[in-house]
């Protein structure tokens, strides 16, 4: 008799970890699904190392884990820091290994950015299905974004922080600093959910129809569509997170890219327009947990 292999799948977000395992992305048994607090370290971990021995218990060994986690993080495989989060603001996280408290379970880890795990799932099985090259940029508490290329993800020097460029100030829009701790205002400083709320004092959804803050919102993450199209040729880019979902924000961020480009990429005879090129993502919120499966199943 053969047993088919189990995968363990972990998205680690910023306010909770979702855990699942299962056979493949549509096979996930009822009871093998669990979402855990992000608290401190140690504890969220150990909660999470918990649900995959009750899944061990149940239905057997893991035959790979993968892991999307929040950056930044160490993907060197070569590295002796390999799977650790890097310097973050987040307490306590900082040089925190997300691999070894799940190494007792014996079998191979993987470990990808959150975004670039969401790039490859809606790469194969979502918004992108069927093309080879694909972004996925999430806009909420901070702007990500991870990218597939030929069925692989893009990492290298670190991971791609697509959420820190600089982007052109919108005439309308002076005076802001930004809030990145980092750059100021970046493209995150400018356009994630925190600075929406530090300079209208509403979240993207509850501005009035007639506020400007959509439009420029809308110009600023198509200017990062734009530099996407422009230097990744990517066939496909997908604009998820609270932020655009919330705000009705993918029309702007369309017409601010298209401009952008100006007729320049074959956008229209090769993508099918900019409804189709910049799309929302076609997995809904599980984009993550479905790319941390495929990246066990890889593992
Ligand atoms: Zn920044």
């Amino acid at each position: 008799m053969t047993t088919r292999p189990l995968y363990g799948a972990i998205e680690a977000g910023g306010t909770k970890v979702v855990c699942a395992a299962g056979y493949g992305p549509a096979d996930i048994p009822v009871d093998c699904r669990a979402v855990i607090p992000t608290t401190a370290p140690g504890p969220t971990l150990a909660a999470v190392a918990e649900f995959f021995e009750r899944v061990r218990s149940k239905h057997g060994e893991l035959a790979g884990i993968g892991i999307a986690a929040f950056g930044p993080v160490d993907l060197d495989t070569g590295s002796p820091t390999w799977g650790r989060i890097l310097a973050t603001p987040k307490p306590g996280w900082s040089d925190f290994s997300m691999v070894a408290p799940l190494q007792r379970f014996g079998c191979p880890i993987a470990i990808d950015t959150d975004v670039n795990a969401a790039a490859l799932a809606e790469a194969r099985l979502g918004a992108g299905a069927g093309l080879g090259s694909l972004a996925y940029v999430t806009v909420g508490t901070g702007i990500g974004g991870g990218v597939v290329v030929a069925d692989r993800t893009i990492k290298g020097l670190l991971h791609p922080e697509m959420g820190h460029i600089r982007v052109e100030r919108d005439p309308r829009d002076t005076g802001f600093a930004g809030v990145c701790p980092f750059h100021g205002d970046c493209l995150e400083g400018l356009a994630s959910g925190p600075a929406v709320m530090a300079r209208w004092h509403a979240r993207a959804e509850n501005l009035p129809h007639s506020h400007p803050g959509r439009e420029i919102l809308g110009g600023y993450l198509g200017q990062l569509a734009a530099t996407i199209a422009l230097m990744l040729s990517c066939e496909r880019i997908v604009f998820g997170g609270g932020v655009v979902s919330g705000g009705a924000l993918l029309p702007f961020i369309r017409r601010s890219a298209s401009r952008r480009l100006a007729g320049y990429l074959p956008v229209d005879s090769r993508a099918g327009g900019f409804d189709r090129y910049i799309t929302a993502p076609g997995l809904g919120d599980s984009a993550g947990t479905t790319g941390a499966l495929l990246l066990a199943m890889r593992a």
